[in-house]
């Protein structure tokens, strides 16, 4: 027995959190207290093979020792190092950042959450562009701060904070005619993901982002994507945007830059020009801490070919998933290890069902939308534990 479970029960942690948490997040009844690899455990010591990854964040695995590492070092050298001085960390993440970046992009802008790198897009668009209407789509997820969430689609998100940043137009994901009357020569930015997450794993058709970036260059606006949930080797390309060749304008990431460590960036290429100083600026954008971390990120996903495992363990579930024979099944699609399995019905019991551990261990998996199961599993994730998750969900939809 661990001593966590000696001092207070899962049971006692779901009260105490329950009492005083804002409430904002459904949540279910399960207390994570350690993770390894693709695996992580609760406060009762059930196992649990993770295919959140803490919402996309955990693509090199949970507790992997190079950042264990480079954290404790990092912690007792420096952790703040605000942006009116330099810092060595931040300045080889800047230099990072653009070598890995999709071709084109030159320089980069560090912050905390991908809200922020999105609210970053906007705000240099802007400026850059003397314009302010910005081309969303529908289904798009950008974030819950008030730009963000003006350029993401969801009425629920959006409903209860109108008005919301005026200027903002959404047009079907995947449709060329709406896009080219949308955007014209008061647009800024269009803004667009490369697979929808939060929308529900689709995939963009490649003619429509490839038209959104012939548009953008012939009628002045700027090209945002946002990489936050497909970046850092996600889909199977360090960046989803190489898939396609695209070269955006801006790019935004975050989620599994860092590791686990909060960081978001907005990667910037020429089009966007110079930025005033004073455009924009985070007291934690950049710390020493995070830059270092996510500099330790970078190299280990290159260093063990987390891409290239991504596309492989991809392939596997997405075949793995084809393969259940049951009606309850609409589509299996997505991108490397960014994978939604759509129902005729509601995800939620067949995720709770797919939570309880048998023999010892579970599975943790997403939502995106009420009906697609969402699977986000660190890239780290085994061939055997693929074959598990395949097996598991057959069972559960079957049971029911
Ligand atoms: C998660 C996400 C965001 C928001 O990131 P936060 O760190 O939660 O603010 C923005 N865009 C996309 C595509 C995302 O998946």
């Amino acid at each position: 027995m661990t001593p966590e479970a000696n001092a207070v029960t899962g049971e006692d942690y779901v009260a105490l959190e329950n009492r005083y948490t804002s409430g904002v997040y459904g949540k279910q009844p399960i207390v994570l207290t350690r993770g390894e690899g693709s695996r992580v455990w609760d406060v009762e010591g059930a196992e649990y093979i993770d295919c959140t990854s803490g919402h996309g964040v955990a693509n090199i695995g949970h507790a992997h020792p190079v950042l264990v590492e480079t954290l404790a070092r990092q912690a007792g050298r420096l952790v703040t190092a605000p942006n009116g001085f330099y810092n060595p960390q931040r300045a080889r993440l800047l230099r990072e950042l653009v070598r890995i970046g999709p071709s084109g992009l030159e320089r980069a802008y560090l912050c905390n959450s991908g809200a922020e790198a999105v609210e970053a897009a906007l705000k240099f668009a802007r400026i850059s562009r003397g314009r302010t209407k910005v081309v969303s789509t529908m289904r798009g997820f950008h974030g819950r701060t008030m730009g963000a969430l003006s350029a993401t689609w969801e009425k629920a998100y959006r409903g209860p904070f109108e008005p919301l940043v005026p200027g903002f137009t959404f047009v079907p994901c995947g449709r060329i005619q709406p896009l080219e009357e949308a955007v014209d020569e008061n647009t800024a930015a269009v803004i667009v993901e490369i697979v929808q997450g939060e929308g529900g794993v689709n995939p963009v058709p490649v003619e429509y982002l490839q038209r959104a970036e012939t548009l953008c260059r012939e009628r002045g606006a700027l090209l945002v994507v946002d990489e936050v949930q497909t970046g850092f080797g996600r889909t199977g390309r360090m960046f989803a945007s190489e898939h396609y060749g695209l070269e955006p304008d801006v790019l935004c990431l975050a989620k599994a830059m860092a590791g686990g460590v909060p960081m978001g960036a907005t990667l910037l290429g020429p089009r966007v020009g110079e930025l005033p100083v004073q455009a924009h600026g985070s007291t934690f954008g950049g710390n020493a801490l995070a830059c270092a971390a996510a500099l330790a990120t970078i190299h280990i996903i290159e260093s063990e070919g987390l891409a290239q495992q991504a596309a492989l363990r991809g392939n596997q579930l997405m075949d793995g998933l084809r393969r259940i024979d049951s009606p309850l099944v609409r589509e299996v699609r997505g991108m490397g290890l960014m994978v939604g399995l759509q129902l005729k019905s509601h995800a939620a019991p067949y995720l709770a069902a797919l939570a309880r551990p048998v023999d010892g261990v579970g599975i943790l998996a997403l939502s995106a939308g009420s009906t697609v199961m969402r699977f986000l599993p660190p890239l780290v994730i085994e061939e055997e534990a693929i074959e598990l998750v395949v097996a598991r969900v057959a069972a559960v939809i079957s049971e029911r």
